[in-house]
């Protein structure tokens, strides 16, 4: 299975809320494939310090062949990877938008989208059918008898795709949690999804929304549920969903986007290979 993989340039920036940017990248190479689906990810590569676009095997057939070539560039230049949604592919073009969290400086890719400029080049692995769905959302939502979407904001290029996906006749509960009240975006759906805005305040990331989905009265009947946002938050609530309301583990796609003071590039925890395994299983 290939392994799409392009350089992008950036043709417009702008901050949708006070902490997202929303960079628009017209990609060198695009297929079809790209923003047919929601919920699509891909690995963005920023380039090293001292480096003006960063260095990319080609693409290739072989997606371990590929990641081995990347591991044999010399450590001081290998780009630095990290995973991003495509927010939306913009109709008839190469284009595509991509939302950025922006936390701070201390991550490159947070640091890199609060600086981004028109005409700054980064790489796109992805996305890759290798990491869809073995059920396409829609489906898995059509046959359930509601669906529960729960995540934060990293999650919310995710959930915007999603609620785009929705089946009408699907009943629908959304939480989406978000710094403050200023980080609210418009969700488009053909559905009429039951939306929860949740501030964190000072919270701890996904205490909030944990607490919320625990408190909540959710529909009856079997749901799909999908979760993603900090990992410790989702591995949370998706053991509430198992243990204390009796959602069957093959109802629930979860996934950590992100660990509370740890980078994408440290060491997986015990805790982040068991959810690995758990969703090997799943699968
Ligand atoms: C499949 C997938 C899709 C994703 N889609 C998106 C997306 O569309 N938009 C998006 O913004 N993010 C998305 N993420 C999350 C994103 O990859 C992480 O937030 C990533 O850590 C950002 O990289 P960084 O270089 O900024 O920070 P890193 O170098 O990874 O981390 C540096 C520090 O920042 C902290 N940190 C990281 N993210 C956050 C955050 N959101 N809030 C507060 N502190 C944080 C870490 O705990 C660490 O202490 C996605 C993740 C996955 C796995």
């Amino acid at each position: 299975m290939t392994l799409p993989v392009t350089f992008l340039e950036v043709v417009e920036v702008r901050r949708i809320t006070p902490r997202t940017a929303r960079v628009v990248f017209e990609a060198e190479a695009l297929d079809d494939s790209v923003g047919a689906a929601p919920d699509q990810q891909v690995k963005l590569c920023f380039p090293r310090p001292g480096q003006q676009v960063p260095e990319l095997p080609p693409q290739s057939a072989d997606p371990m062949g590929w990641y081995q070539a990347y591991l044999a560039i010399p450590e001081a230049a290998r780009p630095l990877l990290r995973s991003f949604t495509l927010r939306r592919r913009r109709p008839g073009t190469r284009q595509v938008e991509i939302d950025f969290v922006l936390h701070g400086d201390a991550g490159p890719a947070a640091a890199w989208a609060a600086r981004a400029a028109v005409g700054q080049r980064l790489g796109m692995v992805g996305p890759s059918a290798l990491y869809a769905p073995a059920v396409p959302f829609a489906d898995a939502a059509a046959a359930a008898d509601w669906v529960l979407l729960a995540g934060d904001e990293t999650a919310l290029p995710a959930v915007a795709t999603l609620v785009g996906a929705l089946p009408a006749a699907v009943p629908a509960v959304v939480f989406v949690e978000i710094a403050d009240e200023a980080e609210r975006q418009p969700l488009e759906s053909g559905a009429e999804p039951v939306v929860h805005w949740l501030s964190r305040g000072g919270a701890a990331p996904g205490a909030v929304l944990v607490e919320a989905v625990r408190a909540a009265e959710l529909p009856a009947g079997r749901p799909f549920v999908w979760l993603a946002g900090e990992a410790g938050a989702v591995r949370a609530l998706r053991r509430h969903l198992v243990d204390g309301r009796g959602v069957p583990k093959a109802s629930i796609d979860f996934t950590g986007y992100w660990r509370h003071r740890l980078t994408q590039d440290d060491a997986p925890t015990a805790e982040d290979l068991a959810d690995a395994q758990e969703r090997l299983a799943g699968s």
